[in-house]
């Protein structure tokens, strides 16, 4: 086989105590469902001249490619505010490959059977979920914000014991790595320095070299990591995305999105909105998440500490600092992204109010989030007799007024709002749909929405009935699907 895998497995040579070296387990009747040939072409993968049967046992981890070395990662984490020693249950990191442009990706298999971190799991995935992750961290990447890639998805042939029986699946992530706040964690209460040390010069050289000549390069990285993810929740809530979980063990040191578990989009701007249905306390509501990036990146920022001054009390004090900077790092940039979306290349004072009074509207009257802004940028939107409204009215008068008065030409906001704005996100019932008919053995409107978000900036034909909010954010629930 002539795949060009290019491994060198760089997370499997640290010490054992980060993992554990497990193959995954062999599944019975394995068969291809998605295979993201354009992904596999970024990689300098080629699947071209493999037959389906084999690719299916290669993307089960039934055949593994020569120069993997399989491991299942350690890590621990917050889950829901509760600090846990976790790993990988249900995954096992095939190993990393280099492409051409010298790009290093981690290739990981989730629902590849047990490991010594399964604790009461089976090791399996439900199709359902692993669908789930392949369909949005794809639009999530088309809408231009990092997040983790999604490769192949194969059904196992087994079946998965939950309420009911459901079919097993394996879908194999690609990410820039799998290094998690919850990897420091893990590292930090085991109370080793050196393997702190180890896994902190590991993370800088993997990711962040830029910083190796730094005074304080432990304080660099949180920085670093702290405006990456600020960038990041910036645009989930540009575009309405509520990720769900977001525990420690679920924040990448990258800045990518990463663990779709019961993630889904706001329709009806309500900013409590909450899907998941463990999330009884709306821990992880659309508006508790920049809050809930901070108090993870304060669980980061201790277990820098050690590795961050020698006294402990001025250690605590730099990272304080850094923490501190949050809400108004925050705030500029929120600011920002809202003037983005409504074509505003500069942000002036009296701007805020501009955009908080269009959110109180908008939520007052139960508009539709994302068919606002298109709305704002003439596209045609479903229930167009809510902008009827004379609260409403006044107000774009007053953002018309706004537009004039900007530095730019008038003419360049729309180009602004476009880039910004998407036409087209992942609906719901769309969403629900399309898995549903794939459960079937139908994967046709799986792949056909699918298609259409991967174009979410751009008015496609045909796209009416992915546009109509599925208005369901008071009665609709996600469930983790472990
Ligand atoms: P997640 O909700 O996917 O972020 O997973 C949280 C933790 O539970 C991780 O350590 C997973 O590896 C583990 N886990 C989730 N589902 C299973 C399963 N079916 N079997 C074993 N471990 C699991
Ligand atoms: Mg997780």
């Amino acid at each position: 086989m002539d795949i060009n895998w290019n491994f060198d497995n760089s997370y499997a040579r640290l010490p054992s105590s980060f993992k554990e070296n497990i193959k995954p387990v062999i599944v019975k009747k394995p068969e291809l469902l998605l295979l993201n040939e354009k992904l596999a072409d970024d990689l300098d993968l080629d699947f071209s001249n493999i037959e389906r049967k084999k690719l299916a046992e290669l993307f089960a981890g039934n055949i593994l490619p020569n120069g993997s070395d399989t491991i299942a990662q350690a890590y621990a984490g917050h889950q829901f505010g509760h600090f846990t020693m976790l790993g990988d249950g249900r995954a096992v990191l095939i190993g990393e490959h280099i492409n051409k442009k010298q790009e290093r990706y981690d290739i990981q298999f989730k629902g590849s059977g047990r490991t010594s971190f399964s604790r009461n799991g089976d090791g399996r995935a439900v199709l359902g979920p692993m669908l789930r992750e392949y369909l949005i961290s794809e639009a999530i990447n088309a809408l231009n914000i990092p997040t983790t890639r999604s490769l192949a998805v194969v059904k196992t042939g087994e079946q998965v014991v939950r309420e009911n029986l459901l079919p097993g699946a394996i879908l194999t992530r690609v990410a820039s790595s799998h290094l998690r706040v919850g990897t420091f964690q893990y590292v930090a209460a085991r109370q080793n320095k050196d393997e702190l040390k180890i896994l902190f010069d590991y993370v800088v050289n993997r990711h962040y070299p830029e910083i190796i000549g730094s005074k304080n390069r432990p304080i660099e990285l949180l920085k670093i990591v702290l405006d990456k993810q600020i960038n990041l929740v910036i645009d989930w809530m540009r575009i309405g995305f509520i990720h769900g979980v977001m525990n420690t063990d679920n924040m990448s040191i990258s800045g990518e999105t990463i663990d779709y578990g019961p993630c889904a989009f706001m329709d009806i701007y309500d900013p409590k909105t909450v899907f998941s249905s463990i999330d009884k306390m709306g821990r992880y509501a659309y508006c508790n998440q920049p809050m809930i990036t901070k108090w993870n990146l304060a669980r980061f920022a201790e277990c820098l500490i050690p590795l961050i001054d020698s006294d402990q009390n001025k250690a605590i004090n730099l990272a304080t600092k850094e923490i501190n900077s949050f809400d108004k790092k925050y705030e500029e940039k929120w600011l920002k992204m809202m003037g983005n979306k409504l074509g505003l290349s500069v942000i002036k004072d009296q701007d805020k109010s501009l955009i908080l009074d269009l959110l109180t509207w908008m939520h007052q009257k139960k508009a539709d989030y994302t068919n606002t802004f298109c709305y704002l940028m003439d596209e045609e939107v479903q229930k167009e007799k809510i902008y009827d409204d004379n609260n409403f009215i006044t107000w774009k008068k007053r953002w018309k007024e706004r537009l004039k008065k900007s530095d730019k030409s008038s003419i360049n906001y729309l180009r602004l709002m476009k880039k910004f704005n998407p036409i087209v996100i992942p609906r719901n019932n769309k969403v629900e749909e399309a898995l549903r008919a794939a459960e079937e053995n139908n994967i046709d409107p799986f792949n056909k929405l699918l298609k259409i978000l991967k174009n979410p900036y751009v008015n496609q034909k045909e796209i009416k009935e992915y546009q109509i909010p599925s208005n369901t954010n008071e009665n609709y629930q996600t469930f983790c699907g472990t």
